[in-house]
């Protein structure tokens, strides 16, 4: 399946704290690496990270999203941080069996 089939900007399922995540009480999802370019910037900082057991992770809302997804996953969505997102956002490639599992998990439609 080419991974051009998979639109990011009409998904988002990846941006959601995982089931397993939740089962479990994690609250901390994505870390912000010691290298990230976020890091740099406070006022980012403030608005979007949060420390989780000594380390940062991007805060979360009450339904497990990443605080900077912005629009309705599966329809429309947006990164408000998307240039300088944590590195752990942009390991996930789209199409990959990690995407296919988020997808399935969020009940975003597989791509065709
Ligand atoms: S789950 Fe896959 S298709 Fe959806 S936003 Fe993440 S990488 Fe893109
Ligand atoms: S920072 Fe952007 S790409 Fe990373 S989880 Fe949040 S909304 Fe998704």
């Amino acid at each position: 399946m080419p991974a051009a089939s998979y639109d990011c900007t009409r998904c988002g399922a990846c941006c959601f704290n995982p089931p397993e995540n939740v089962a479990e009480g994690f609250v901390g999802y994505i870390e912000v690496e010691p290298r990230d370019s976020l890091r740099r910037r406070p006022e980012l900082l403030a608005r979007y990270v949060r420390e989780h057991e000594g380390t940062l992770h991007l805060r979360l809302l009450a339904d497990g999203r990443c605080m900077a997804l912005s629009g309705s996953a599966g329809r429309k969505v947006s990164c408000r941080i998307y240039h300088v997102r944590p590195s752990p956002c942009r390991r996930v490639s789209a199409g990959s069996e990690l995407c296919q599992r988020y997808r399935r998990e969020q009940g975003v439609a597989q791509a065709r």
